[in-house]
């Protein structure tokens, strides 16, 4: 009986130190991450904890800049870059699941040549046919600019969803992890939300779902940005 005691000790003590370690181990490694207030650095570890790892293995890097006529945050493939007055905001760790839902649009979904190019560019580089992306835009979109034939801004989780398919993407992953239950409402009237909706669980949330948000939702009107709701 002592035995079985000591042993169950053991284990719960060393169990999470492993965990946390193999954890900041991952961040840590990535350029610009160490150098985050401690604040900042919770909340981005936070943000990531939603994604399924893989999906964020393009992020190679993490810079800060102050220039504020630029946007709260940028992302790529492979770089994030986050305005310092923001670090301390309380919706941070909002924006940046919206931030790296980019890195996995952007980064972690890549198509190849031989599949031949999309109609859809990102800036001048061409997205490839087989980029688990295209799948996403094609919801809504025809290529980067026009909306398809058929569509209205209800098929978008929010306003800003509806101005390209790069934040269709962001805000729609964004929506799925803070706003769960109000995304699951709005798909079982829309199909197009409903194609979303599960291109997102499947995809890039391992197959979870999130007990997030409120049990009503207006089914007539979108908030602009899902990171200030
Ligand atoms: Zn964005």
């Amino acid at each position: 009986m002592k035995k079985v005691f000591v042993f169950v000790f053991v284990f719960l003590q060393v169990l999470p130190a492993t965990a946390a370690l193999g954890e900041s181990l991952v961040w840590e490694q990535i350029p610009g991450f160490s150098s985050l207030p401690a604040g900042a650095k919770e909340g981005f570890a936070q943000a990531a904890d939603f994604f399924k790892p893989a999906c964020l293995d393009s992020l190679k890097k993490v810079e800060t800049f102050t220039n504020r006529t630029l946007p709260r945050a940028l992302a790529g493939a492979n770089l994030l870059k986050i305005r310092a007055d923001v670090l301390q905001a309380e919706n941070f760790s909002q924006l940046m699941i919206h931030e790296l839902a980019h890195v996995v649009d952007l980064g972690h979904f890549r198509g190849s040549q031989d599949a031949g190019e999309s109609k859809f560019r990102d800036g001048h580089l061409p997205i490839f046919k087989n980029d688990p992306s295209v799948e996403f835009y094609r919801i809504s979109w025809q290529d980067e600019k026009f909306w398809k034939r058929g569509s209205n801004e209800l098929d978008f989780v929010t306003g800003y969803a509806a101005t390209d398919p790069f934040e269709d993407f962001a805000e729609s992953a964004l929506f799925f992890v803070m706003h769960n239950r109000e995304f699951r409402i709005l798909a079982a009237e829309n199909k197009k939300l409903a194609q979303k909706f599960a291109f997102m669980r499947e995809k890039v949330f391992a197959g979870k779902v999130f007990e997030t948000g409120k049990s009503f939702a207006d089914l007539k009107v979108r908030e602009w940005d899902a990171t200030r709701i």
